[in-house]
């Protein structure tokens, strides 16, 4: 008999069918009352196939006491409560390394964006802008210092990008690391202070709640610019707004949002924003990893192995 899992968010559909071929899939993303979609499945459901865009909570654990494992095809476990998880004795198993590369690719993209004005750029030719003018000079990037927010796989891999164009590097954490040569910065405010461009990069959740707050944002000045692929929760996002219309902050590219797919009105009207809708790992090939490694580690677990990548 096939072992059962619960599935939300929709996921990529590659991996679904992936999920199927090795599972009985139940498909709680199409429920309109999550409760009573899960009621049925009380006594069958062994795991939970998981995504960043739909949390799970205790009384979602609770509504399914023969959960075993929580499986999540993004590295973030901010949306798990895993103190729930952990009180239950259900494992929990995320996705990291193989999304990477595309996440720090789109930081960059973002950093150029935003120093660029590529977006506003390709506007203005599509509006003819062109054929009545020049469009105004931009920031350079090169040179400039970036100051990253969590040097972890994503955040060193921003760094080997931005070195690539010439940027120096610096960064803040819980803890010096001995073995880079970037200098480091227990002091966030102060890293900001330093840094042409703040690069959040750290995990989501609690513990890093509204780290970059109206101060942060203040010392990254009227000059600095914020590019956050982090999470939303990170960032203070109505102290953000308020400097970005104030012109108190140069300009931010984002990724992530506080209330997502929500997005602040006020920064619709902005050029020195870039507006992307949490799309940094969003490539097939990317994507079709993350599900595998989620698909796998649900493999491991039932058939007595070993878990790839358990979380905690
Ligand atoms: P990682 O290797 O664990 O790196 C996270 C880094 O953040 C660590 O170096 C850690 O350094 C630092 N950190 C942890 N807690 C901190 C705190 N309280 N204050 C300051 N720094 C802290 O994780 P990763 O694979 O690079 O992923 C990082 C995050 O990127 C994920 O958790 C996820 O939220 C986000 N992400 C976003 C997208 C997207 O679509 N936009 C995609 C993938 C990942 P210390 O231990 O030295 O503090």
């Amino acid at each position: 008999m096939s072992i059962e899992v619960v599935v939300a968010p929709k996921l990529y559909d590659p991996v679904t069918k992936g999920l199927e071929a090795g599972f009985k899939v139940h498909p709680l993303w199409q429920a309109k009352e999550p409760m009573a979609f899960l009621a049925p499945l009380k006594d069958r459901v062994r795991a939970f196939a998981s995504f960043t865009s739909y949390p799970i909570s205790a009384a979602m654990m609770d509504a399914l006491p023969k959960l075993e494992i929580i499986s999540t095809m993004s590295v973030g476990v901010d949306h798990i409560d895993l103190a729930a998880a952990k009180q239950r004795g259900i494992v929990v198993t995320n996705a990291p390394d193989v999304l990477t590369d595309c996440v720090a690719d789109l930081g960059m993209g973002l950093v150029l964006a935003v120093a660029r004005n590529m977006v506003v750029a390709d506007r203005f030719v599509r509006a003819g802008g062109w054929l009545k003018g020049v469009f105004p000079l931009a920031t350079k990037v090169g040179g400039a210092t970036m100051g990253i927010v969590g040097l972890g796989r994503i955040g060193k891999a921003v760094a080997r990008r931005a070195e690539g164009f010439g940027m120096k590097i610096a960064y803040f954490g819980r803890r010096r690391q001995d073995d880079v040569a970037y200098q480091f910065f227990d002091d966030l405010e102060a890293l900001a202070r330093d840094s042409d461009y703040l690069m959040l990069t750290c995990p989501g959740g609690a513990a890093t709640r509204h780290l970059v707050d109206a101060k942060v944002i203040a010392a990254l000045g009227p000059e600095g610019m914020l590019i956050n692929i982090a999470r939303g929760s990170v960032v203070d996002e109505t102290a953000l707004v308020a400097a970005l219309v104030s012109g108190k902050l140069g300009g931010a590219g984002l990724d992530v949002y506080e209330d997502e797919p929500r997005v602040p009105e006020a920064l619709m009207a902005l050029d020195n924003v870039v507006l992307l809708p949490h799309i940094a790992s969003a490539t097939h090939a990317t994507r079709a990893q993350m599900g595998q490694l989620m698909i796998d580690n649900l493999k491991a677990h039932f058939a007595g192995e070993k878990l790839i990548t358990p979380v905690g």
